[in-house]
């Protein structure tokens, strides 16, 4: 029997993730990695996107965030996000502040002075099973410009286990504390608990951050300036 030596240009992205992701290579990160590696080749931006890699859009990573951009963080709202929206990023955020004393949320009335604006808009069709997209950290370490909120999202009409889901108030929530985790400068393999690139229905059993998200946050960001409750 003949052995082929020819591989696809999926393949070899596989495997180079595969090597890349030794310990930690989940099916999503694969797509991811395939993904990113195409878009790097013709020289764009990463928009990764895909059946299961829906919401991380905008310059590629650079760095992280630090420190001392996050202590006073915020954050501007279109006025034309719906409710459950403004809900979701209010929540998201306490989440991120009690996280860690180095990281601080609140919102301000005035875009000019805001670190971060979150924006309603319609995304084009292309993207309609993305619920929303961030931008990374700049290289002087500042905290991701943006938000973007896809007015144009559509859930699959079958849902299952692997379909877009509709959105309820806690994937809404979840998917902004994952999107905020982009603008502080994590991506996909990071090992956070939301920061995964699958969003299906199993995301809804999300209980808030874990011990080990925020060791792990921590890590990066000091919990300077408060007493640990936990
Ligand atoms: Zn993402």
């Amino acid at each position: 029997m003949k052995i082929s030596l020819k591989f696809s240009k999926k393949t070899i992205a596989v495997l180079s993730c595969m090597t890349l992701f030794l310990a930690s290579c989940s099916e999503d990160e694969i797509q991811i990695k395939d993904v990113e590696s195409q878009i790097e080749q013709s020289g764009a931006k990463i928009n990764c996107f895909g059946n299961s890699d829906l919401h991380m859009r905008g310059p590629r990573f650079v760095g992280f965030a630090t420190p001392a951009n996050t202590m006073d963080i915020k954050y501007f709202i279109d006025p034309k996000m719906p409710q459950e929206w403004v809900k979701a990023i209010r929540e998201a955020s306490s989440i991120w502040t009690n996280a860690t004393g180095s990281i601080n949320m609140s919102q301000t009335l005035s875009r000019r002075n805001a670190t971060v604006n979150y924006n309603y808009k319609a995304e084009p069709a292309r993207y309609e099973k993305s619920p929303a997209g961030a931008d990374f950290p700049d290289a002087n370490g500042n905290f991701g410009v943006k938000i973007d909120i896809n007015s144009n999202y559509v859930p699959d009409a079958v849902q299952n286990s692997s379909a877009a889901p509709v959105l309820t108030a806690k994937l809404r929530t979840y998917v902004t504390v994952h999107e905020l985790g982009h603008n502080f400068g994590y991506s996909h393999g990071n090992h956070l608990s939301f920061m995964p690139a699958r969003f299906t229905t199993d995301e809804e059993k999300w209980a808030g951050m874990t011990r080990s998200d925020i060791d792990l946050i921590r890590s990066r960001f000091p919990n300077r300036d408060i007493i640990d409750p936990r």
